[in-house]
């Protein structure tokens, strides 16, 4: 995120999202088009809910053994060839990935897409170090163009309209050509980045699902981008955290169809990598040196406070693509590294809830990320815990605590409830025309983006008594 875009109020960034209409069409394009693709994904999958039972599951059965499965997996990832660190917090994780990259001479790095770069700092500390970092996802290379943070857990650079990255191509490409089509635009990358991977020293990725009882780590992208970033360099790292374990490759694979579907409504990625060690005499390709980083970085916190449900998160995005107000604002106006519903319920955990405590709130808990999410994930009733430690913990501003205070004397009375509530209907009624009411003393931040229907002229007390026969 832009330093001024960040140092702005949550209220001041969704001001400015919904003041752009270009980032609305760019979002309608994306997430419409998600939708449609994971509806008909789960229309073609009669086995949808049980295969989510079983992946909820697989997901608390690792998370209830943590302890036994990470001891598993360095275990095994050793025996492979591999190096594996451990970190608690992000700035340690950074700290090891810079020191592997300075005692590997590295002076670029590649690096294919990782929510969990981004969560730790990662971009931010290579740069401290003076390391050239070159982003090889498609949608990251766009963002890394126009300095932009990611929008979206999936793509990342769901804010740009086409036309805007055919500009960027045009302001940065060397041969940009003449960036008339999507596939003139995806080859003019290409030209760009295929010498890139060829010369840098490291190459860094994230991890999709570490796998016990081999040690190997498992990406998935629809780009080849993460082989390309991590097979020609002389170095590879992991970064990952600890929540990506599952117990075999049977189990990856019954994630993958979970992930893969929700996120993009495709049977499966095109390309579904299994990393394991470097490479060996007699192999062709692969890097000489292979490093995981196990990253902790607030997870067992989690744990201990409540939140285990959301270590079962995979990454896919749907809870997104399906989130009304995500839907409305973007990724950018969350001012965090996650956005929409899951972002909501980490970003607190993460980065504090007195910095946080806008996003729990800014929710209609209507429960379609839940309806939608792959594994399950009781977001609404999470994002609810975190507005009672709001309320508990004091944060909660003093109109917000009056106004609650009025209302609870209100319903208390209820012949005083039922007075004032006719009294703001019959208000409400006069400020209507023709059905719908476009503006209204106290209400601008509801009418200034949307009308309001005009209320029933009885409230529902009313007509319930009128309606439901005497005893
Ligand atoms: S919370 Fe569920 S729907 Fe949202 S990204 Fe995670 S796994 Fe996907």
């Amino acid at each position: 995120m832009s330093g001024a875009r960040e140092r702005l109020s949550f209220d001041a960034r969704v001001r400015d999202a919904l003041a752009d209409p270009l980032l609305k069409v760019a979002i309608d394009r994306t997430t419409g088009n998600a939708r449609t693709k994971r509806a008909a994904a789960m229309a073609a999958w009669p086995g949808f809910s049980s295969a989510r039972e079983l992946g909820r599951d697989i997901k608390d059965h690792v998370i209830a053994h943590l302890d036994h499965y990470l001891v598993q997996f360095e275990r095994n990832a050793r025996a492979s060839g591999a190096q594996v660190h451990w970190a608690l917090s992000g700035p340690e994780a950074c700290d090891i990935v810079v020191a592997i990259c300075r005692k590997a001479g590295a002076r670029t790095v590649t690096r294919s897409k990782s929510m969990l770069g981004e969560e730790i700092g990662l971009p931010h500390a290579l740069q401290e170090a003076a390391i050239e970092r070159v982003e090889t996802d498609l949608a990251e290379h766009i963002i890394q163009l126009a300095g932009d943070p990611p929008s979206h857990i999936i793509w990342p650079a769901l804010h740009k309209t086409r036309e805007q990255v055919a500009e960027l191509f045009h302001a940065h490409h060397h041969d940009p050509g003449t960036l008339d089509s999507i596939e003139a635009m995806v080859a003019s990358a290409r030209r760009e980045l295929r010498g890139r991977y060829l010369a840098a020293d490291v190459g860094i990725s994230g991890a999709n699902f570490l796998i016990a009882d081999t040690g190997a780590v498992c990406t998935v992208t629809n780009e080849g981008n993460a082989e390309l970033t991590t097979t020609p360099p002389r170095v590879h790292i992991v970064t990952a955290g600890i929540e990506k374990l599952v117990p075999s490759c049977a189990h990856a694979m019954a994630m993958l169809r979970l992930l893969v579907r929700s996120a993009t409504g495709a049977e499966l990625t095109q390309y579904t990598t299994f990393h394991c060690g470097p490479k060996r005499a007699g192999d062709l390709d692969g890097p000489a040196e292979f490093h995981i980083v196990l990253i902790d970085g607030g997870r067992t916190r989690m744990l201990a406070e409540g939140l285990a449900e959301m270590l079962r998160c995979i990454r896919c995005g749907a809870c997104l693509n399906h989130c009304v107000v995500y839907r409305q604002i973007g990724g950018h106006a969350y001012g965090s590294v996650y956005p929409g519903p899951m972002g909501s319920v980490l970003t607190p955990m993460l980065d504090g809830l007195p910095q946080s405590k806008d996003l729990p709130r800014a929710c209609t808990l209507n429960g379609q990320c839940q309806e939608v999410c792959p594994v399950a994930i009781p977001l609404p009733t999470l994002l609810r815990g975190w507005r009672d430690r709001i309320w508990s913990t004091g944060l909660e501003s003093v109109t917000v605590r009056q106004g609650f205070a009025v209302w609870r004397f209100l319903a208390l009375h209820p012949a005083l409830y039922r007075q004032a509530s006719a009294m703001a209907v019959w208000m409400m009624a006069w400020f209507a025309r023709g059905g719908w009411i476009a503006r209204m003393p106290l209400a601008g931040g509801w009418t200034r983006y949307r009308d309001m229907p005009r209320p029933p002229r009885r409230p529902f007390i009313a007509q319930y008594r009128r309606r439901m026969p005497r005893p």
